[in-house]
């Protein structure tokens, strides 16, 4: 066993954290107020290559493991960037996992090159309004008409849509009760054409800079070839993605947890009441130190689950264990450094609080904790399914 980061690992948190630092706290807080994609920061982390981290080198990536992909969106997320960092580059870091494992030769060499180069951006359209966690109950329909769809329906909280060129999208090419139940939906990846899909975005918690939406999608053509593997087999083709979307998402939150926990150091370190400075008090100290145990204990979790997906071993069990617990673990150090600034953690201009509003997403997306626990219990424990 050997818990060392290897010296190709620490230059790649080396090299990510140096582009990271150009992009400060006054840089993240303008975007939380104001909106308006990073597309600074987005260029500064394509323009050096890193978008293609975990992306077969054949088409331009690194071809780097889950490992390093995660290692480098703990360094995005823990620079202070937060989720509102992080999610700008997520999707084409690793959004596209299932066009590396499932697509043709012809349509990797279309759709890959521009989304590692940075010229594409994509989103992610699964979640619906109707359906909820019950994937297999979605109601959008891809109906074909000779060598194209038709897809009508729609779509909820697709993040980064406003300004995506391309979707991930997953629709129902067969109705629900006719064969196996994963067997109806199909998986695509097309031009998300404005003139049949209305996008309109949804005002949220947190994470201003990238936005979320609802679509209204009425009769997107979809060529055939823009279908990913074989139809109707499109279920399958997204879970196959969603152990290591789970590790890179708990990266993600262990990074936030760990630039809250930096900055409630910090200020612990030098507010002085009572003559003396807080953090010298055990009642601040102790929940501070508590969470920064909380988050190393999260951060062997993770590095476990991608570990035993890089050696292309099962981590289902690992994956969603590290995502629920690096997920609570990263809001309760959000948590605590808003309380250890006391009145000022409320204010914005100490970034705690932004930080503890992004820090509620991934306790929610992809999946929400109970879905996780439910899981679980089933798969690992043995005890009946119980949805
Ligand atoms: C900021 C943000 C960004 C997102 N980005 C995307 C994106 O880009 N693309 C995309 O496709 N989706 C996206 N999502 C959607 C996200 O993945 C879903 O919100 C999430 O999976 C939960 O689904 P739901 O909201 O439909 O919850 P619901 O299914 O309505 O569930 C509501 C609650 O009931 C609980 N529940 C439901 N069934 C059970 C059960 N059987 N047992 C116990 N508890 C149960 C759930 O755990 C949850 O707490 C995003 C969400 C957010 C908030």
């Amino acid at each position: 066993m050997n818990f060392e980061l290897s010296d190709d690992q620490s230059a790649i948190a080396r090299a990510v954290g140096d582009i990271c630092a150009r992009f400060g706290d006054d840089y993240w807080l303008r975007k939380d107020r104001e909106g308006g994609f990073p597309e600074d920061f987005y260029r500064a982390i394509a323009e050096a290559g890193w978008l293609g981290i975990a992306m077969p080198t054949e088409y331009g990536g690194a071809g780097l493991g889950i490992a390093e992909a995660a290692l480098m969106m703990e360094t995005i997320s823990a620079s202070g960037a937060g989720f509102s960092g992080a999610s700008a580059v997520h999707m084409n870091v690793f959004g596209l996992h299932p066009v590396v494992v499932f697509a043709s030769d012809e349509q990797k060499r279309r759709w890959l090159p521009p989304i590692i180069q940075g010229e594409t951006k994509a989103c992610f359209g699964v979640t619906e309004p109707d359906a909820g966690l019950n994937t297999l109950k979605l109601k959008t329909t891809a109906t074909r008409h000779g060598d194209h769809y038709v897809v009508k329906g729609q779509k909820i909280w697709i993040s980064t849509a406003q300004v995506a060129q391309k979707i991930l999208l997953l629709a129902r090419t067969a109705p629900v009760g006719s064969g196996k139940p994963s067997h109806g939906l199909s998986l695509f990846y097309t031009d998300l054409d404005r003139s049949k899909v209305e996008i309109r975005e949804i005002e949220k918690h947190g994470r201003k800079a990238v936005d979320s939406n609802q679509l209204f999608i009425d009769g997107l053509i979809v060529p055939e070839a823009d279908r990913i593997g074989e139809e109707g087999r499109g279920f399958e083709y997204i879970l196959h993605g969603m152990n290591p979307e789970r590790v890179l998402i708990s990266a993600e939150a262990i990074g936030l947890g760990r630039a809250a926990l930096a900055k409630a150091a910090a200020y612990a370190g030098q507010r002085m009441v009572f003559d003396r400075p807080i953090g010298q008090n055990q009642g601040i100290q102790h929940p501070l130190a508590e969470r920064w145990v909380d988050l190393e204990a999260g951060t062997l979790l993770y590095q476990r689950a991608a570990w035993l997906y890089d050696q292309h071993k099962p981590c289902g069990a690992e994956a969603n264990a590290a995502k629920f617990f690096c997920a609570e673990a990263g809001y309760r150090a959000c948590e605590t450094a808003v309380l250890t600034h006391g009145g000022m953690g409320y204010a914005k201009e100490y970034h705690v609080e932004r930080y503890l509003r992004e820090a509620m997403l991934p306790r929610i997306a992809p999946v929400t904790p109970q879905l996780i626990l439910s899981f679980i219990a089933e798969r690992v424990l043995h005890l009946p399914k119980s949805y």
